[in-house]
């Protein structure tokens, strides 16, 4: 039956290999490892021997082999690591730094003026350390090592307590070892409450990179770390930000308050030793590199942000163009049918001129007729007239020719009439004196 580091044995599902502990919130590995795995006697064959330094890294995490990560982590982490714990314990300072693996962070402890030492559980690792930065380095588990009680300032856990069997004990053990106002620090994964599995697994959430089922026995909360050492009797607790924040947490704990931020007296502590200038310019060197990188990070979110309003106005821009685009398709179109109608009209108006025309021809021929017309009826005019006036004469000389007629009729009758009176008197049948 898995029990948690708190005694209890409740748990809420997590995943296939771990759970959630019900009483303290850290989640456990179920399948648990005997405290004797975390030794190593024999490195070729041993969990954290040899292979695991060279092989396991690599081969199972991706993560750079031991001989990078000698040269990679002086510049990264442990300048990071100095900088803290610049804040808590000046240069000089007895410090012990348990799984320091390939003790950059030792060399870089003692170039800054630390009397700062090792530990390591692989016989090959010892040595590498010890070979390749010239550092002192035990071999564990620190259990087993000769450190008076109650001498050490500091002892510095970086990915260690996560591996521990039994932390409780381990943990009262270091505590012992170190001063009564002496300190741990710890950089360890952070394991948040209500954070799900199957969410991890769909959003390839950092976190899952902790789920190290054969190494990683128990991954705490912020709150069940602090009640971890609450119950050992260190109750001053300090969470710094971690270098890997995303899915690690960074803390100072002690039995006692810890100091207000000592790191201006540190800073000035290693300018005074000529070895611990070179620590300080490196540390120089670091902080202007991450607030390079931090204005960096903050110029690409600002441009990013920027590009983001710029492609949402190009968007924008490109709807107006486009409905700007149809309305002129629109336009040329009414443009077409508005020249249509006008060559139309155009046409009208030709055909219109050109019938005015022909109607003012015609007209013109009608005028010209009717002065024709206007002056024949003058002068038929006056032809009528002359024609009355002959009529007139021509009734004066017919009354007159009448009257003649009338008097050579009457002329004629008596003509008539004297010759019946001559052929009367003739044949004697009228007398001479009649008529
Ligand atoms: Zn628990």
């Amino acid at each position: 039956m898995t029990t948690c580091w708190c005694g209890s044995t409740e748990f809420l599902p997590f995943s296939d290999e771990y759970a959630e502990c019900c009483n303290c919130g850290t989640l456990v590995l179920l399948v648990g490892m005997p405290p004797a795995k975390l030794i190593v006697e024999d490195d070729d064959t041993d969990f954290y021997g040899k292979a695991y330094w060279l092989d396991h890294q690599s081969d199972d995490f991706g993560y750079p082999d031991i001989y990078k990560r000698a040269r990679a982590d002086l510049t990264e982490r442990n300048l990071y690591w100095l900088k803290v714990l610049l804040k808590y314990r000046l240069p000089g300072a007895k410090i012990l730094e348990l799984g320091c693996s390939h003790g950059s962070f030792v060399a870089l402890m003692r170039l800054a003026g630390y009397d700062a030492s090792g530990v390591e559980m692989s016989p090959w690792v010892v040595e590498f350390g010890k070979k390749t930065f010239g550092v002192p380095i035990f071999q564990g588990p620190v259990e087993n090592l000769d450190i008076p009680a109650g001498s050490l300032d500091v002892i510095a856990l970086m990915d260690v307590l996560e591996h521990l069997p039994d932390p409780v004990a381990t943990m009262a053990h270091c505590l012992k070892l170190l001063k009564p106002d002496g300190l741990l620090l710890i950089q360890t994964p952070q394991f948040k409450q209500g954070m799900n599995y199957r969410q991890l697994v769909e959003t390839q959430g950092v976190f899952l990179q902790q789920l190290k089922s054969d190494e990683h026995l128990y991954l705490f909360t912020d709150s069940s770390a602090t009640r971890l050492f609450q119950q050992l009797g260190a109750e001053h607790i300090r969470f710094e930000p971690a270098i890997f924040g995303h899915y690690d947490m960074f803390f100072a704990v002690s039995r006692v308050p810890l100091p207000s931020d000592t790191a201006d007296t540190g800073y000035a502590a290693l300018e005074t030793k000529p070895q611990a200038r070179m620590a300080l310019a490196l540390l120089d060197i670091y902080s202007r590199e991450t607030a390079a990188t931090a204005q960096l990070m903050a110029d690409k979110a600002h441009l990013i942000a920027l590009l983001e309003s710029s492609e949402a106005d190009r968007a924008a821009r490109l709807r107006v163009i486009e409905a700007q685009g149809n309305e002129n398709v629109n336009l040329a179109a009414k443009w077409e049918a508005s020249e249509a109608a006008r060559a139309n009209v155009a046409t009208q108006l030709e055909a219109s001129e050109a019938d005015r025309a022909a109607r003012l021809k015609v007209i013109e021929a009608r005028g010209n007729e009717n002065d024709s017309l206007a002056a024949k009826w003058k002068a038929s005019e006056v032809a009528r007239v002359n024609v009355g006036t002959q009529l007139e004469a021509s009734e004066a000389a017919r009354v007159d020719v009448g009257t003649q007629l009338k008097a050579s009729e009457a002329a004629r009758a008596e003509l008539d009439a004297n010759w019946w009176v001559r052929v009367g008197r003739k044949l004697g049948i009228v007398s001479p004196k009649r008529g």
